[in-house]
């Protein structure tokens, strides 16, 4: 493929050619003995990248689609309890109005861009609220400032202060290149997407869900139709999905595990680690900062301070000439930040030759 570009943006990724041609396979029933057994060997692989021995639902939509379940299925409609939702830029801040437009009372625990979330603010909007909350919701990484915030930190606090507050994890551009341990750090809601640190293309979202998020379901009268947990969870029991699902998605996603899993889970995220090493130490060599507060920076993508004001979508249009592709900042960080990103299935060598070619358009 000559007019291949090379992605090094959060999502989609690059995917695997193997990974592609796994989607031609012959179509199934997804009401078929077939269909079950891809299903059972999907679960239980996911389980184990999601560390836990309850539950992985399968969504064909992208991780928003698990955004409003979440928000649907473990926040009740109690204006005085409602969801204390942390916002640190772009992704955690859409995800608190998703809330809000599913008619959820939300408490916003703001700060700024750049910023991580930490456990002593994170106590704080808990002891000033009058009542329990709910639900806490936490970008663990928060794609468009290249922030990982402190999840282990923040979910001691809730459990400390407020143990029967469920917490809520977007690990959409962390999941499968960092470990996040579901049941023993005893999360209720973990959700990602398919076309992130998975390497597959768009179209599926998984979540594991805790058995008391599950039970918190059942005391919510309404849950919406498509995302709804319950209904997730009483098909999944089966191997099937209440709807007709991403058969194909599935395909890939069966194979991916299958690499995934034989490449090691502590290798695969020793490698996300290396190469945001590697990321940081070229950003910081070429007089670029990190937008990130130290000690926060994201081990899945880095966001860049353009402090040399470089012509961002002139670089790009420069790498598209090399078969390969960045990220502009997000939003209000559009132009002033740029960002890599370094998940999925990316390799040390791809990202060499990516820093050689930014080295050669800086250098004019
Ligand atoms: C990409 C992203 C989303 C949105 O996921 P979709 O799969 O595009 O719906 C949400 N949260 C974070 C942190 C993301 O990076």
């Amino acid at each position: 493929m000559s007019n291949h570009i090379k992605l090094f943006i959060p999502g989609p990724v690059e995917v695997r050619e193997s990974i592609l041609q796994a989607q031609t396979a012959p179509m199934i029933g997804h009401r078929g003995k077939a269909f079950e057994t891809l299903y059972n060997r999907i679960h239980e692989k996911l389980c184990r990248v999601f560390f836990t021995n309850q539950r992985v639902l399968l969504s064909t939509s992208s991780g928003t689609g698990l955004w409003e379940g979440a928000a649907r299925n473990c926040v009740s409609d109690d204006p005085t309890r409602g969801v204390l939702a942390t916002v640190c830029g772009a992704f955690s801040a859409r995800w608190a109005d998703v809330f809000e437009m599913n008619g959820k009372a939300v408490t916003r625990l703001t700060v700024e861009q750049g910023c991580a979330i930490k456990p002593e603010r994170v106590r704080q909007a808990i002891l000033e609220h009058p009542a329990p909350f709910d639900a806490i919701a936490i970008v663990h990484n928060e794609t468009s400032t290249g922030v990982m915030n402190p999840l282990a930190e923040i979910v001691a606090v809730v459990k400390e202060l407020s143990p029967d507050t469920l917490i809520l994890v977007d690990a959409v551009s962390s999941l499968g290149g960092v470990k996040i341990d579901f049941d023993g750090l005893g999360l209720d809601v973990v959700l990602t997407s398919s076309q992130k640190c998975f390497g597959l293309p768009p179209g599926l979202a998984f979540a594991a869900v805790s058995d008391r998020a599950l039970e918190r379901a059942k005391t919510i009268k309404n849950r919406g139709y498509y995302f709804d947990f319950i209904e997730l969870e009483k098909f999944r029991l089966k191997n099937h999905t209440p709807a007709t699902p991403a058969i194909s998605l599935m395909f890939a996603l069966d194979k991916q595990l299958d690499d995934m899993l034989a490449e090691g889970l502590d290798a695969r995220f020793a490698r996300h680690a290396r190469m945001a090493a590697m990321t940081h130490e070229w950003v910081r060599s070429r007089g670029f900062g990190l937008f990130a507060e130290p000690g926060y920076e994201s081990l899945t993508v880095t966001c860049a301070s353009n402090t040399r004001n470089i012509d961002v979508s002139a670089l790009n249009k420069y790498l598209a000439t090399q078969g390969l592709h960045i990220s502009d900042g997000y939003g209000s960080l559009k132009g002033t930040t740029f960002r890599i990103a370094h998940m999925a299935d990316l390799t040390d060598a791809d990202l060499s030759e990516l820093f050689a070619a930014i080295d050669r358009f800086l250098a004019g």
